[in-house]
């Protein structure tokens, strides 16, 4: 049993808010506290963080990139106590818990290259004798809340670029699997990042309120489920804060019938089943296009069948448990209402039991076909373990289905055919679109984020559009007339 508490001013701190149990989703056991925030603990945090940026934003970009390169090269010495501690408490395999640090660290390396992005526009002579320019300049204090699914890499889509363009930034993660935060920000300690720059907050509603409210934080990046994003921004917003807040998903695969069946099912399978299916970019729907249908259900059938499922500290899990006994009921609730409705299971994951875990929070991989359109286990986001495979005639039905959907985060197509990759594409009102890429998460370099009812707000997360989220720009125009030259001026707007 250990104790999470908040990070404030560079040192763990109690609060004097309520505690909460933490879980291991492999056993339903306890193994620690989480101290939880409150407004209290939000306005000391703030008021640090103003302190801290103040000094921060006039450090030098090379001290800046110095500092960021150090906190690299301990991520990566220390990469084993964060990926066990996410194991424990998310449930995900220590492989899988590896690759979200991994991906997490694109975007920190991204950020050592600020220096380039932080390069303002220069234009001579606009008008002869006065010159442009441009430069970026940090918000402030700003604010970070995030899922339990990617306790590492989605917190690193936010506070590497925030820090490096000069911010404090305070992170909320969530109550679920907190403890790789407070390992991040000892680490930034270590890598020499002044006290009160990164600073963590943990808590539930109250806390998340209490940041959005806040008149003392500039800006707010949320990710996690459609109905909070769309508080947080409404709330944050209301409050006269920059925000960009990412939603939940549905995202669709599209299996043309020119498409390598095998291959399609078993990158389909891992898009469904890699971390119990709960990953934003997870793969919940295949739509099967023509004669596509039944080698494909006959293949994804294998594929789930030879999947092993158990702890994620056991190396040959290849699906862990769901994060609570809630989203495990959820699944299995979704898999009878589906087979009320007509649907077709085609694997069966009630009722599974892993020996030594049978307190732990497992459903197998289930798949599911037949289903009506307007059925909720096929609308509804699943994040579980649950493929629904949707039957069409076309690739324009198949498009239009996908189109249909309120989410629009990720989507995939499997195709021989450049002709059918180049139209959907094209026509598809989704954000982030694989072909014969099941997963179609943009590097830290690019940006990351949804349309619809996936992203509210103007800006994706991580790479470039990270700095223009994180800054302000400033246009500055410049004249020196010599002390001896005579000006006139005129009271007509200036032109050229
Ligand atoms: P969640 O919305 O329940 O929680 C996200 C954050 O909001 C957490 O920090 C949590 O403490 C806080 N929160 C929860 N309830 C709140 C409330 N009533 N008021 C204010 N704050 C509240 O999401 P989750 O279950 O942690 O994560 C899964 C969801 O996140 C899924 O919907 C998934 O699709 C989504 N997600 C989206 C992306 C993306 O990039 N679009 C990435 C990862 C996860």
């Amino acid at each position: 049993m250990y104790d999470v508490t908040h990070w404030i001013a560079g040192r763990p701190e109690e609060g004097t808010g309520a505690t909460q149990p933490i879980l291991d989703p492999a056993t339903g056991d306890q193994v620690g506290t989480l101290h939880l925030g409150d407004a209290a603990t939000v306005d000391r945090a703030v008021e640090i963080g103003r302190a801290a940026q103040r000094d921060w934003a006039q450090v030098s970009l090379s001290k800046r990139t110095q500092i960021l390169y150090r906190m690299r090269q301990l991520m990566l010495e220390n990469v084993e106590e964060i990926a066990r501690a996410i194991t424990r408490e998310h449930g995900k395999t220590i492989g899988d818990a590896k690759g979200e640090i991994a991906r997490g660290l694109e975007t920190l390396e991204f950020a050592t290259s600020i220096t380039q992005d932080l390069k303002g526009g220069f234009s001579e002579n606009v008008s002869t004798g006065v010159d442009a320019h441009t430069m970026r300049q940090p918000l402030g204090v700003v604010a970070g809340i995030t899922p339990f699914n990617f306790p590492a890499m989605v917190p690193f889509w936010m506070h590497p670029v925030a820090i490096a363009t000069g911010n404090a930034f305070i992170l909320k993660p969530s109550e679920r699997d907190p403890s790789a935060s407070n390992i991040v920000a000892r680490l930034y300690q270590e890598a020499g990042l002044p006290d009160g720059v990164f600073q963590v907050v943990h808590g539930g509603k109250e806390t998340v309120d209490a940041l959005c409210e806040h008149p003392g934080i500039s800006a707010v990046s949320f990710v996690g489920s459609t109905p909070i994003a769309q508080h947080v921004h409404r709330v944050a917003s209301a409050a006269g804060k920059r925000v960009q807040a990412l939603g939940g998903a549905n995202n669709h695969a599209v299996v043309m019938p020119d498409a390598n069946i095998e291959f399609a099912a078993g990158q389909i399978a891992s898009g469904a089943f890699g971390s119990a299916g709960e990953r934003c970019m997870a793969v919940p729907v295949a739509v099967t296009v023509g004669d596509a249908h039944e080698p494909f259900l006959a293949a994804i059938r294998a594929e789930a069948e030879k999947i092993v499922v158990g702890p994620g500290e056991d190396p040959s899990t290849d699906m862990p448990p769901v994060i609570t006994k809630d989203a495990r009921d959820r699944v299995i609730r979704m898999t009878d209402e589906a087979e009320q409705a007509g649907g077709t299971i085609v694997v069966d994951g009630r009722g599974l039991v892993v020996e030594g875990h049978e307190n732990g929070n497992f459903v197998g991989p289930t798949v599911i076909t037949d289903l009506d359109r307007g059925h909720s286990t096929y609308t509804d986001e699943v994040f579980g373990p649950l493929l629904v495979v949707m039957h069409v005639n076309n690739f324009d039905e198949a498009l239009e289905l996908v189109n249909s959907s309120p989410f629009g985060n990720g989507t995939a197509i499997f195709t021989a055919s450049g002709h059918y990759a180049r139209r959907y594409q094209e026509e598809v009102q989704v954000g982030m679109i694989g072909i014969n890429v099941p997963i179609p998460t943009p590097v830290g370099y690019y940006s990351f984020g949804g349309w619809k009812d996936s992203l509210f707000g103007e800006h994706h997360a991580h790479g470039p559009e990270a700095v223009s989220f994180y800054t302000r720009q400033k246009a500055i125009t410049t004249r020196w007339p010599h002390q001896d030259e005579h000006l006139e001026s005129s009271m007509s707007f200036p032109t050229h």
